[in-house]
């Protein structure tokens, strides 16, 4: 078996017969490769730790797969030995130990916070980790936006995940002026539970039905569902609240 050798150049790898170990097509290949490596390292540098440090959001609607890019970036971080610290709002008053996770089994471990709290957990808890991660930041009070500004300033790379609309379509604060800020954004789509076209919207379903326009943004405990929908099919219920 030829062995490849770090730091040697694989187009000019030559096989015992002086034959090249790599076809036109495989040196095609590692050519293109290349260039588009350098595209990727040029727009997402992902995999370097800079000076000055960085925001990264992820936004989209739910389903659009959000934390499955989280965590595809965070493995990466840790494949370079870059240490990590991530974050997630607590729910139902659970500090602490928590996870990111999607529904295919793949987590990470996080820790729990006060999302209305004043994130000094965050930087208490913070021991030179180089990628600092928040997951569903949508639940997040502003002072998010502070404590991310200030980690980037002190070098670290910021990735913040979470929905960029309420379930009423509007603007989901702290992700818009996050996205604003950031140096770089990818919003996702979803497709739509009703028509199939990409779907960048979250609809709140309560008893299968559309929820009214006046319910609370945010509802802990509650009986409700959601799906990913277009603007088309996004609807929500007016009127008197008890019909
Ligand atoms: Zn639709």
């Amino acid at each position: 078996m030829p062995s490849i050798r770090r730091g040697h150049c694989l187009e000019s790898e030559a096989g015992p017969a002086g034959k090249p170990l790599l076809s036109a097509s495989e040196r095609l290949a590692i050519r293109f490769g290349k260039r588009f490596n350098h595209g990727l390292l040029r727009f997402y540098p992902m995999h370097a730790i800079t000076q000055s440090g960085w925001i990264e959001v992820i936004t989209g609607s739910m389903f659009s797969g959000k934390t499955e890019e989280l965590l595809r970036r965070l493995r990466r971080a840790e494949i370079a030995g870059q240490e990590v610290a991530v974050f997630t709002p607590a729910i139902d008053d659970r500090y602490g130990e928590s996870h990111v996770g999607s529904h295919d089994g793949r987590r990470w471990e996080a820790v729990a916070i006060d999302p209305d709290g004043d994130l000094e957990a965050v930087t208490d808890s913070l021991n030179g980790e180089q990628v600092v991660a928040f997951d569903e930041a949508n639940f997040f009070a502003e002072n998010l936006i502070s404590l991310c500004e200030k980690l980037a300033a002190d070098g670290r790379r910021v990735i913040v995940s979470g929905t960029d609309q309420t379930f009423r379509g509007e603007p989901y604060e702290p992700l818009p002026q996050l996205v604003a800020l950031a140096e770089y954004v990818e919003k996702f789509q979803a497709i739509c539970a009703c028509c199939g076209e990409p779907a960048t919207r979250n609809q709140r379903l309560v008893d299968g039905k559309p929820a009214h326009v006046d319910d609370p943004t945010t509802l802990v405990g509650a009986e409700e569902s959601y799906e990913a929908r277009c603007r088309h099919c996004h609807t929500l219920r007016r009127g008197d609240p008890r019909q």
